[in-house]
């Protein structure tokens, strides 16, 4: 059987690999020169940024970490999780519920009655269910928790108020302490949170991306690259995908590029799925790559909830997670920002975004002054993260009823239009390639 694979991210080129291995024919379509999507690198004057965001390799999911490991070979580092939260300018341990006895006393004083309050309640049956996911966060880590961080920093990160985001994905993606660990953390316990995250990999060389491509490595002779897909469309029992030059045969198309550029391709879309995919929410990316003389602070990366300091959420340390990606003498700093079309940061320049981001790192402390950055360089992402608003489960119901129904498999982050991370990716594409007869 042949199958079209659309998009040649890390999802694309799993699916390409374990479909081979199966022994089926594949091909995958890939828009841009080089693959890798969101996990994209870029190596320039010797520094190696991921453009799609700072990544790391990380999984609770014990098969696929093996395997990514395993895909990598030696290129692999390993290293401890160093990552605080910028907090009224303390660096608190991540997450914010194991860093309390960081905080000024009486902010961790409030911090633990609201969530002793909060449990109190709950157990009480005085609280409501929550309704969506600010609800959700003050029934679970109290007053204080939310709002000295969790909210700020999650309508930052989203780019979206939370009461109008819905609930049904926190699980497991938010860390939910036990009680003895807040306690322990308010009083100056050492306790560790998130923790199949504490140690994580990252390439020796070559940054993210050489996960994508050492995976790509068996199937590089299948996979054709500056193919922009325009259009899709079902032949006989199978389907011709074109670029508007050249047209592709296959029995069967696993779409993995985003919903609404794979709508995009296909006639007849009824209104109420073209309507549907319009309402999906999401968020674009901005990543401010800094080169620094000298080194920079020991930590993976910071959360940064505060708005005056800057609109970037994340500001990662790469030359921490592999002594390659920066030249001798030189560290490196990636600060992200989401935002969304009309956004007053999205309509900065280039230089405009890069001095936004210098100055707040240099309020931070985090850089001496602007004279320490060697190299600038600016990366823009349209589809960075799905933002789960309370319409999205009904939306998202709609538009994958009708791909499927057309024949078309969906696979991967924007494809299905969930938060999935790499490791998710690869699970539902294993998933998928086991469920081929
Ligand atoms: C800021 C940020 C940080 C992250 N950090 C982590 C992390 O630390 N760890 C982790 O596990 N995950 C992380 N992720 C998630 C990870 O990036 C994704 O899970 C993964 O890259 C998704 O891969 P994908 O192949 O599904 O989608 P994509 O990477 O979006 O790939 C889709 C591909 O389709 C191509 N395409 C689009 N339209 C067309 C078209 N018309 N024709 C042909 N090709 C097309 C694109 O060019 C792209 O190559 C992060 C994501 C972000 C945004």
């Amino acid at each position: 059987m042949r199958w079209a694979i659309l998009g040649g991210g890390l999802t694309g080129v799993t699916l390409a690999r374990l479909l081979a291995k199966k022994g089926e024919d594949v091909v995958v379509l890939e828009r841009e020169a080089t693959i890798g999507g969101l996990c994209r690198s870029r190596t320039t004057e010797g520094f190696t940024f991921d453009t799609g965001g700072s990544h790391i390799i990380f999984s609770r999911d014990t098969e696929i970490l093996s395997f990514m490991r395993d895909v990598l070979g030696d290129n692999r580092d390993e290293r401890r999780r160093n990552t605080k939260i910028f907090y009224k300018g303390n660096f608190v341990k991540y997450p914010f519920e194991n860093g309390l006895s960081d905080l000024p006393k009486e902010d961790c004083f409030f911090c633990l009655n609201e969530y002793i309050r909060t449990l109190i309640a709950v157990e009480k049956g005085e609280t409501p269910p929550p309704r969506n996911f600010r609800e959700w966060i003050y029934a679970t880590f109290g007053r204080g928790i939310a709002d000295l961080y969790m909210v700020p920093y999650n309508e930052k990160i989203w780019n979206y108020p939370a009461e109008k985001m819905s609930l049904h994905w926190v699980d497991g993606r938010i860390p939910r302490p036990p009680v003895e660990d807040i306690v322990k953390s308010a009083i100056g316990i050492e306790t560790e949170g998130y923790t199949h995250q504490a140690v994580f990999s990252y390439p020796v060389r070559g940054g993210i991306e050489a996960l994508v491509r050492a995976m790509a490595a068996p199937v590089q002779d299948r996979i054709v690259t500056d193919f922009e897909v325009a259009s899709v469309r079902k032949e006989g029992g199978g389907v011709i995908v074109s670029d508007g030059t050249e047209s592709i045969e296959a029995d069967r198309c696993i779409s993995t590029i985003p919903v609404q550029h794979l709508l995009a391709c296909m006639d007849g879309v009824p209104d109420a799925c073209r309507k549907a995919c319009e309402r999906l929410r999401y968020n674009s990316l901005i990543s401010v790559c800094l080169g620094i003389t000298g080194e920079v602070a020991e930590y993976s990366w910071l959360y940064v909830p505060q708005h005056d300091l800057g609109s970037f959420n994340r500001v990662s340390f790469p030359s921490n997670y592999s002594t390659d990606v920066a030249p001798e003498g030189c560290s490196s700093i990636l600060a992200e920002i989401t935002c969304n079309e009309g956004d007053a940061v999205s309509a900065l320049s280039d230089d405009e975004v890069v001095d936004h981001v210098v100055e707040g790192l240099v309020r931070m402390g985090l850089i001496e002054s602007a004279e320490s950055v060697v190299y600038r360089a600016v990366e823009r992402e349209d589809f960075a993260y799905v933002v789960y608003d309370l319409e999205y489960q009904d939306n998202i119901e709609t538009v994958r009823t009708y791909i499927r129904d057309q024949g078309i498999d969906l696979v991967g982050r924007f494809a299905e239009f969930e938060y999935l991370n790499m490791d998710a990716c690869i699970r539902n594409a294993l998933e998928f390639v086991k469920a081929v007869p």
